[in-house]
């Protein structure tokens, strides 16, 4: 497994390799897990040279707690990502990213960024937004493998790519959970078992909403599910929103099969953590 820390090194080495070869990205933020190992062995079913890059991405964080404190297990990662033949690791400081005093960029998202995590996030998906580009531009990628976990985030580097015209097909692969049902997440290594238990109430809810479709409207599956949280007040819900796939609005009425989706934002024990489902 090769690893690079400058992009220019990653680069020249990317050119000196078989251009037949299908070149597919999975960018990550570390702290690896089941669901970004998912990620990586649903590219390496379609491709031939996995690349597999690993930065915190400071733009994209709007709490410089939540920075700090986020996870960081490079040993752990790099061992992780070599025992399932990834084939490049690109590892960058910030300076290799940005530029000292970067102006951030702002995006037009099209309203995919209107509610829920771009209405709690201030400026959220705008670092997302700049650094997958960066990243898209340095790896120049056939195939990107982002998780359905964080979908907002994928429907937006969807629609980024198409208007910025990059010649990149963005894949989603579905949510890697633990046995309880508790999505996959870096963050979840903050969190004590026993909050870990409590915080299934979150996929619970999201089932709940998908199995009772036809029993309720969505405005009622919205205050029967929010009761839920008020019985459990240690985990405070930020949002629960039922929106259209296609523009991540919230809707009144259901729109076809696989066309909706739940979405929850709860913090538990100072841990923010984000699920969906799609229905
Ligand atoms: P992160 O390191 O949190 O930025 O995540 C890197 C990629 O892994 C993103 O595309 C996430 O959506 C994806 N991801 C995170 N958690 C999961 C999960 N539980 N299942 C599938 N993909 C995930």
């Amino acid at each position: 497994m090769k690893i690079f820390k400058l992009k220019e090194e990653l680069i020249s080495y990317l050119e000196s390799q078989n251009s037949n070869k299908t070149r597919s990205f999975v960018p990550t933020m570390g702290a690896l897990h089941g669901g970004h190992l998912s990620l990586i062995e649903t590219a390496k079913q379609n491709n031939d040279l996995i690349i597999c890059s690993i930065f915190v991405n400071p733009t994209q964080f709007n709490n410089s707690t939540d920075l700090e404190k986020y996870p960081r297990t490079i040993k752990q990662d790099l061992h992780a990502l070599s025992k399932i033949d990834c084939d490049i690791v690109y590892l960058p400081e910030v300076s290799d990213l940005y530029n000292k005093n970067e102006k951030l960029k702002f995006y037009d998202f099209n309203g995919l960024d209107k509610f829920m995590e771009g209405e709690g996030r201030q400026g959220h998906f705008d670092g997302v937004a700049t650094v997958v580009e960066k990243l898209l531009r340095i790896v120049k990628p056939k195939k990107a493998y982002f998780g359905q976990k964080d979908l907002q985030q994928l429907q937006i580097i969807k629609h980024i790519t198409i208007q910025l015209g990059l010649d990149v097909d963005i894949i989603g692969v579905p949510t890697k959970r633990e046995e309880s049902g508790l999505a996959m997440s870096s963050r979840n290594k903050r969190l004590s078992e026993s909050d870990q238990e409590k915080a299934t109430l979150i996929y619970k809810t999201l089932q709940f909403i998908s199995k009772n479709k036809l029993n309720y409207t969505i405005k009622e599956l919205k205050q029967i599910c929010i009761g839920k949280f008020e019985y459990h007040p240690e985990l405070d819900l930020e949002y629960l929103e039922i929106v259209s796939i296609e523009n991540l609005h919230p809707i009144e009425n259901y729109k076809e099969e696989g066309n909706n989706a739940a979405c929850i934002a709860a913090t538990i024990s100072s841990v923010r953590l984000i699920d969906n489902i799609i229905f």
